[in-house]
């Protein structure tokens, strides 16, 4: 039998050889106080306790994914902005332009946005319990003629996105992964995971919301890449968002891409108006080319919507017979001194007018007929003093308001980006950011409506009720349609869907 030996402490193994020291008590014990076992030796662990492996702790933190600063609309790419929930903003007057002088969020409807931010999320996650609202990208899907015939190379690089990690707890650099993960093949995110490491490194900021909160955050900017390659997607797909750290994994994040295998496409006929024989709306070459690459490439892609621009060289009424009394009225309408050019007759005039006349006039007749898939844009240098642009539409009280497929742009609103894209927009069926039930009766009001001149959209104002120019005006920066504006716009009766 061999001898039983108690060990106090520690005990050094090497097992390989058969041969164990047992220290007693204290590992710094020199070799002579060192006890050597016998392979028939038995050993006893009566006071020994394996120190214990304790697993380190996930930090509680959410990540959000975000659009670079230096964003153009290449790509739609939509989230809660903070200001548009939170009262963040001083607001000095209400769209009505009543004195307001409150702090305020930017919609009037705080429930009304989060819901609609929720719409067609998958698998809807509360991290920690905290509400998370997914931001939406949406992307041309990148493929071949034979792998799907309205894929573009518009997207071909994808959209490089910021990372965004928001504490709920201090983070350290402990070793955490967060991970990117895509289901769909044909969806990649790269880099896949970005250590808790690289977040930090690019240093903390911090941000206050209302009632003393302090958020600590940190942005990693241009930190992944997401490119849809070879098929497009035939649902909204979402890309889940985990922190791990040994065999902790929590999701704390995610990101919804928007369905991309329907494109409808989006006719537009750039008509060039003249009304004084010798004279035509002048609008440079460059600036067309430059109205179709915005069409293009940084508003209504955004949509997934294809724009083709198809430009008439010109359409000039005063060269129309003068037997026609709508020729007649519309020059009369631009001449007269005795009382002011009315802009709401001359859209309908100029529609008129270029149903019968026009060269790219609809093959049903009108323009603002259902069987029409054609917007038509005029570019009058008609002086209309400050108004911008007008969009046809139909309403009445009885009926329900429906936006029409043509509008006019006024002398101040040639060459102004803004004002084209945002036209547009109306006959694409949307209303203003800001306005419920505007301007004409018989629309149906948003769920909800933001404080005017606030936000980058393209459907707001670049100006403020109390006379203040929209921040987002500065640097070209109004180029945003919302996701919940793409679904309205996706559905238009005007875009054709079958080519
Ligand atoms: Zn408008």
């Amino acid at each position: 039998m061999g001898s039983i030996i108690s060990v106090a402490k520690t005990i050094v193994e090497h097992s390989e050889q058969s041969v164990t020291y047992a220290t007693n008590g204290d590992i710094s014990l020199n070799a002579a106080n060192q006890v050597k076992l016998k392979s028939t030796d038995k050993i006893v662990y009566d006071k020994y306790k394996a120190p214990e492996q304790k697993e380190k702790e996930l930090k509680k933190f959410l990540v959000h994914v975000r659009r670079p600063a230096g964003y153009k609309g290449e790509y739609g790419f939509d989230w809660i902005r903070d200001e548009y929930i939170y009262p963040l903003f001083f607001i000095e007057r209400d769209n009505n332009g009543s004195s307001c002088m409150s702090t305020l969020p930017l919609a009037d409807n705080v429930e009304a946005v989060k819901s609609t931010y929720l719409k067609d999320v998958k698998n809807p996650v509360k991290p920690y319990g905290k509400d998370y609202y997914p931001a939406w990208l949406s992307l041309f899907p990148h493929t071949t003629e034979a792998q799907f015939k309205h894929g573009s190379s518009m997207n071909k690089n994808g959209a490089q996105l910021d990372v965004e990690l928001e504490e709920i707890e201090e983070v350290i650099n402990d070793g955490t992964e967060i991970i990117f993960e895509s289901k769909n093949p044909h969806l990649k995110v790269s880099p896949q995971k970005i250590s808790i490491g690289a977040l930090i490194g690019a240093g903390k900021k911090k941000k206050f919301l209302p009632n003393g909160v302090k958020v600590m955050y940190y942005t990693l900017k241009a930190a992944i890449n997401v490119v849809n390659n070879d098929a497009p997607l035939s649902q909204h797909e979402e890309i889940k968002i985990f922190a791990k750290l040994g065999s902790k994994k929590t999701e704390i994040g995610k990101l919804m891409v928007y369905q991309n295998n329907e494109i409808p496409k989006m006719e537009l006929v750039l008509v060039r108006v003249g009304y004084q024989g010798t004279s035509m709306t002048t609008i440079e070459q460059k600036h067309v080319k430059d109205f179709e690459y915005q069409f293009k490439r940084n508003s209504f892609n955004q949509a997934l919507i294809r724009a083709e621009l198809k430009t008439d060289t010109s359409f000039d009424i005063s060269t129309l017979p003068q037997t026609d009394r709508d020729v007649v009225f519309c020059l009369d309408n631009l001449s007269a001194t005795n009382r002011p050019f009315s802009t709401d007759a001359y859209l309908h005039d100029i529609i008129k007018l270029y149903e019968k006349y026009g060269t790219h006039k609809p093959a049903g007749g009108s323009i603002d007929g259902d069987a029409n898939k054609r917007t038509y844009i005029f570019l009058t240098d008609a002086p209309a003093n400050s108004l911008y642009g007008l969009t046809s539409g139909d309403g009445s009280v009885a009926k329900e308001f429906q936006w029409g497929n043509a509008y006019v742009i006024f002398l101040n609103g040639l060459n102004h980006r803004h004002t084209l894209l945002h036209e547009a927009g109306h006959s694409l069926g949307l209303q203003h950011t800001f306005s419920a039930g505007e301007p004409l009766a018989g629309l149906t009001p948003p769920p909800f409506t933001f404080f005017q001149g606030h936000t980058d959209n393209i459907m707001d104002y670049t100006w403020q009720k109390n006379g203040n120019r929209n921040p987002f005006e500065s640097g070209d920066k109004m180029c945003s349609f919302f996701k919940w504006q793409w679904d309205i716009m996706r559905k238009d009766r005007s875009l054709t869907t079958n080519y």
